[in-house]
């Protein structure tokens, strides 16, 4: 099969906005303003405002259209998970990437042969958005953000068990835990209402409105009430949330004794943790860690490997190694919002 890639880099090409679809003429989450764009989901590494067309699943245009009022794009066009749609000379279709709520793959077919970007994906359960789809393909890019061996998330029912063995353990304290707007927050709310806290959670107001948008999209995310509306002292024992910048503001004054909490993939690095403050750190990631990405890596039986996004070369080394062609793609202007 070694005349694939070079097959499917004919018409799927690197360019200076992002990866470009020369036979549907069409960008996959480009860097900059485009005609044409594929977006994969709505973190803002991946949907840039200011395309002319816009096409991605409903819940992403929606996200985005939240973030960005009319600079989402002037046309919003959205594509079903598994519709087929054809797009100049290539058919093209969506598959559920369970990322964050909207979140997708994107699988073009052309001239035979089947390409499949996975934009940010994990395989973990997620309640708050369509589990990951397995599609296989003749050339897979994937993303690397957790690329290394070093990276084996634990299961993320024990990190949401730690953090209510801790607020039981400091009554008088206010638990403050870092969440990214989108996908981490209403992930992390809904883990907690999993594990049977049904407590009403407390917000930042820069997180109300995706909470809000995920509620009306049929995600269930229970009591929310607004961090503004309370006193001090009623802070006391709860949980909040906020954006992870908040815990080293002035707008963490409000809270009694707050224990920064940390929740993402990075929080098993523990220099990032100190370097964070945090006291406490949940290894949460919405994305794939190395043995999902090796596991994924083999399963979608692709001939060649295209890695992007994050730590290339050990990934290229394991597909190398397992007898792929592999190569490290380097794609400008992704920098991880909501690890
Ligand atoms: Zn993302
Ligand atoms: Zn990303």
């Amino acid at each position: 099969m070694t005349s694939v890639p070079a097959t499917v880099a004919s018409w799927l090409k690197v360019t200076e906005s992002g990866l470009y679809c020369a036979a549907g003429d069409f960008y996959i989450d480009p860097s900059r303003a485009v005609p044409r764009a594929v977006v994969t989901h709505g973190h803002g590494d991946h949907a840039r405002p200011g395309h002319q067309a816009v096409l991605a699943t409903a819940e992403t245009c929606a996200i985005m259209t939240a973030r960005m009022g009319t600079g989402a794009g002037d046309s919003m066009q959205p594509l079903a998970l598994g519709e087929t749609l054809r797009i100049g000379n290539v058919s093209l279709r969506l598959a559920p990437a369970g990322h964050v709520l909207g979140s997708a793959q994107v699988v073009i077919e052309h001239g035979g042969h089947r390409a499949v970007i996975s934009g940010d994906y994990k395989r973990r359960a997620d309640p708050t958005c369509t589990p990951f789809e397995l599609v296989q393909c003749d050339v897979f890019i994937t993303e690397a953000t957790f690329g290394l061996p070093v990276f084996r998330h634990p299961p993320a029912a024990l990190e949401i068990e730690r953090l209510l063995a801790s607020v039981e353990r400091f009554p008088e304290r206010c638990h403050l835990v870092g969440t990214y707007a989108l996908g981490k927050a209403q992930r992390v709310v809904a883990l907690l209402r999993a594990a049977g806290y049904d407590e009403p959670l407390y917000i930042h107001g820069a997180l109300a409105k995706l909470c809000a948008l995920y509620e009306r999209l049929g995600v269930a995310l229970g009591p929310l009430l607004p961090v503004a509306d309370m006193t001090k002292e009623a802070l006391a024992g709860r949980i909040v949330l906020a954006p992870p910048s908040a815990a080293n503001d002035r707008w963490a004054r409000r809270l009694p004794e707050p224990l920064p909490v940390g929740a993402s993939g990075w929080m098993g690095v523990r220099a990032r943790a100190r370097q964070r403050g945090v006291e406490l750190a949940l290894v949460l990631s919405d994305h794939a860690d190395w043995d999902e990405l090796t596991q994924t890596i083999s399963e979608v039986e692709a001939a060649e490997v295209w890695v992007t996004h994050g730590r290339e070369d050990a990934l290229v080394h394991f597909a190398t190694g397992a007898g792929l062609a592999a190569r490290a793609l380097s794609l400008a202007g992704r920098e991880e919002e909501g690890a």
